[in-house]
């Protein structure tokens, strides 16, 4: 029996210990948050590895992030050392990527294939969109992506959707038809999207038995975290690999020449390479947040059934956060119906409450995070223990101002991607152009980057001879006198020819000769110096430019420190590595700043501070999420991973007024607020001091009512009155002014008059937009500066 004496085993409680332990086909571990999921996997690894129950190489862990991936390499390193080396821990779809990379020529691709990430599907659909002339069917580039998606991510193809659908209906037959083009089009480019990348794999499975069968041999120990997040696809990839092997009995080696299993004795049984894979799959439907990305919930709660003699384990004990937090957390989510309930505890005693705050506008929610911040940070807690969580990317520019005039050090995590950038998205496609010659997307895109005149014209008379010749885009590059264009175009291309050409000497050597450590680094310099591209952005005088040179300069760096750290890595692994950089995954991680994130993001993290901020109606719940079946359940669930993030110290808040979706409008806390117990939150400014107030100063009114106790005025009040939302509280009391509401609603307001504002003081109007209660003033205050108001209740006197 397992020993608790056993280092790898201290700490764990009984029901950890037997989900470390236990041995069998497959093991589910279900679990609310924190309670040592994650770790648990990670001690599996470890004991699997240090009893040599398994060798590193039959060893398969799927994580969420590739960020998480590398955490628990780390982790797992820690505790048995080098034994963890050789070990596939990674997402699904880095697990794919090198999969397909052996595989691809099963199947009419090749090694060197590109993936496209959504932005790169989105432009190729986009034209196939306009080609087909389908917007005037109602089908936008978005609208076809997104139903391509979710229709992969259920694993099927445009030949079975056609089979259900009615072709009657010429929008249907229009994306169908797009469907099938946008495929073709991917095999034409050597290419795969994000969802292929687990899809192909299984039909590379299903209909290459022997191909399933050497990794059936290979991993013998599957495991799985997150799993309430995995989508059909995942689910049937999990299922191929570990059904029982099918073929004959193995030979050491594939015909590829990857090593199937160590030659040696295999650690267990030595006919268990026959049987499935031992799976085990830990998750918690309760965070399950990706249904509009296809996770289906399902995948766990049938899990007994599809994976029969499964042994489940339920753990109990939160390790990570205060009682306080865990009672919010668990009182919110008990408001889902068509949920098993959990009784999840902790015994980390009761700790601070929960610190709540409305913001007169999102600046003033801002400031207040800002001061907080501050305020822990003196405390004695490090920035890096500290995170800001938002629904949107957008509302992260609010914090960003605030807290870059307050010099408090952040990152945005996910955000504006770096990737994403025009200017690295061109580096890109050059070196895709080098990697994979067959990718037409790539080359058009770099085809007039810099400007060298070629247009529209040029471009298709480049395809058209391509065509008319059967060559590929890249081919007909060579051939510049032939294409029918004027001379300076001819030298043109054929200077463009010859850039990438030059490139691929040194990258793509010719066979035999091995690229040098840094011919990432060599050949994206030269491509982006003798194209010219580094030029155009030094000459330009735009300061914009500027920074996309600094950007590049950065790219080069990253391609320097992939050589660092992969003396024997290629343009190839360079670039799976780039494709697969997601959301939560940093290019660097510094300690030492906040992390700025959405709650999507958060998934998995934990913070010693966690600022859940903008917890309004039609945020979090999100507006698009009210009309979607399931939707506000499942932006509870989110909410719950938000809250669920931090171990010591939860801050919730709000804004009144919110820039948002172009205008300002007024904001009404969310439902979620009110399923908190209220002795549980401690009101900096509640909504109702707010309401009654107009216009605040927080920190100001902080002081005085910290002083005054008047704080406890408003906890004091039931709920559902402390919450009511701005609007139906003004409804209450139409007209009549007390000292405490003011109610502007007739004022009237023209540019030009004069106003003054009780904490901004004297100011003159520039315009007044919008009606009825949402009338914007648009203020330039004599030393305050521009604001927006909302003239029915801020605290403004005409003059
Ligand atoms: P989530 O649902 O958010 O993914 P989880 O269930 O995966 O959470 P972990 O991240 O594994 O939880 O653990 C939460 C915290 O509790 C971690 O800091 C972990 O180190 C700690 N922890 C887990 N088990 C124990 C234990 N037996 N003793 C002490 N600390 C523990
Ligand atoms: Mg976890």
């Amino acid at each position: 029996g397992p020993q608790a004496s056993d280092d790898l085993l201290a700490g764990l409680n009984p029901q950890q210990l037997d989900a470390v332990t236990h041995r069998g086909p497959a093991l589910l571990i279900v679990a609310g948050a924190g309670s040592g999921k994650t770790s648990v996997l990670t001690r599996r690894i470890a004991l699997l590895l240090r009893n040599r129950e398994a060798w590193p190489s039959q060893i398969l862990a799927i994580t969420f992030t590739n960020k998480a991936a590398g955490e628990m390499r780390e982790r797992v390193g820690a505790l048995v050392g080098d034994a963890a080396r050789g070990m596939w821990i990674s997402t699904f779809h880095s697990a794919c990527v090198r999969i397909l990379r052996r595989e691809a020529g099963q199947f009419g691709f090749t090694q060197n294939f590109t993936i496209y990430d959504s932005g790169d599907s989105r432009a190729l659909i986009k034209r196939l969109v306009k080609e087909h002339e389908a917007d005037a069917y109602g089908l936008t580039p978005a609208s076809v992506q997104g139903r391509i998606s979710k229709l992969k991510n259920e694993l099927q193809d445009a030949e079975s959707y056609a089979r259900d659908a009615n072709m009657n209906d010429p929008a249907e037959r229009l994306f169908t038809e797009i469907f099938a083009d946008y495929q073709r089009q991917l095999q034409k480019a050597n290419a795969f999207d994000f969802d292929d990348l687990i899809g192909q794999t299984v039909y590379l499975f299903r209909a290459f038995p022997h191909v399933a069968d050497t990794y059936r041999r290979r991993f013998r120990h599957i495991l799985v975290d997150e799993y309430q997040d995995t989508n059909h696809a995942q689910y049937a990839l999990i299922h191929e690999l570990t059904r029982p092997v099918q073929g004959e009995a193995p030979e050491p080696y594939a015909s590829n020449g990857m090593m199937i299993f160590e030659p040696e004795t295999t650690p267990g049984s030595g006919t268990g390479a026959e049987a499935g894979a031992s799976l085990t799959v830990v998750g918690d439907s309760d965070q399950s947040i990706y249904a509009f990305r296809g996770a289906d919930i399902r995948n766990i709660s049938e899990f007994e059934r599809d994976f029969p003699g499964a042994k489940v384990v339920l753990l109990e004990q939160n390790y990570r956060s205060t009682q306080n937090i865990l009672s919010a957390a668990n009182a919110v989510i008990g408001n889902n119906f068509d949920r098993k309930d959990k009784k999840l505890w902790s015994d980390k005693g009761d700790g601070e409450k929960i610190v709540g705050f409305t913001g007169y506008s999102q600046h003033d929610e801002a400031q207040f995070v800002a001061d907080e911040v501050e305020a822990l940070r003196r405390a004695g807690m490090p920035y890096s223990e500290m995170a800001v969580f938002y629904r949107t990317n957008s509302q992260s520019r609010a914090l960003e101002e605030i807290f870059i005039r307050a010099a408090v050090p952040y990152k945005i995590m996910g955000g504006t991607k770096f990737y994403e950038r025009a200017e690295i998205k061109d580096a890109l496609a050059y070196l895709v152009s080098v990697a994979n010659p067959s990718d037409e997307m790539a080359l058009r895109r770099i085809l007039n980057k810099p400007r060298r005149g070629i247009g529209d014209v040029t471009e298709t008379a480049i395809a058209r001879f391509a065509e008319e010749q059967g060559i590929t885009f890249r081919e007909a590059l060579s051939h510049p006198s032939q294409l029918g264009v004027g001379p300076k175009l001819q030298a043109a291309i054929g200077q463009l020819d010859q850039v990438l050409t030059e490139a691929t000497a040194i990258m793509l050597p010719a066979s035999g000769e091995v690229p040098s450590a840094t011919s990432v680094a060599e050949g994206l310099s030269l491509l982006l110096e003798k194209s010219g591209y580094f030029d155009s952005l030094r000459r330009s005088r735009d300061p914009q430019d500027e920074a996309r040179l600094e950007n590049l300069d950065e790219f080069v760096a990253v391609t320097r420190d992939f050589a660092r750290n992969n003396p024997d890595g290629t343009l190839v692994d360079f670039l799976t590595e780039v494709a697969l950089v997601s959301d939560a995954d940093d290019l660097d991680d510094e300690s030492g700043t906040v992390s700025l994130m959405t709650m999507h993001t958060a998934k998995g993290l934990e913070y010693d501070a966690v600022f859940v901020t903008g917890v309004e109606e039609d945020l979090i719940p999100h507006r698009i999420s009210a009309g979607e079946p399931g939707g506000p359940q499942e932006e509870r669930r989110l909410f719950y991973v938000g809250l669920t993030r931090a171990r010591k110290r939860l801050h919730l808040s709000l804004a009144m007024t919110r820039a948002q979706f172009g205008e300002v409008s007024v904001a009404m806390p969310s439902r979620f607020l009110q399923e908190i117990p209220a002795e549980l939150i401690d009101w900096r400014q509640s909504p109702g001091d707010v309401n009654s107030r107009g216009g605040t100063q927080s920190r100001a009114l902080n002081a005085r009512r910290q002083g005054g106790g008047g704080r406890d005025r408003f906890a004091a009040q039931p709920l559902e009155k402390r919450l009511t939302p701005l609007s139906t509280a003004m409804d209450r009391f139409p007209n009549k002014v007390t000292a405490k509401v003011r109610d502007n609603g007739d004022l009237e307001l023209v540019p030009g008059d004069r106003i003054r504002h009780d904490d901004f003081g004297e100011g003159r109007i520039e315009a007044v937009t919008g009606e009825g209660a949402k009338r914007i003033a648009h203020v330039r205050f004599d030393a305050a500066g521009q604001k927006k108001l909302l003239i029915k209740i801020a605290p403004i006197v005409k003059l």
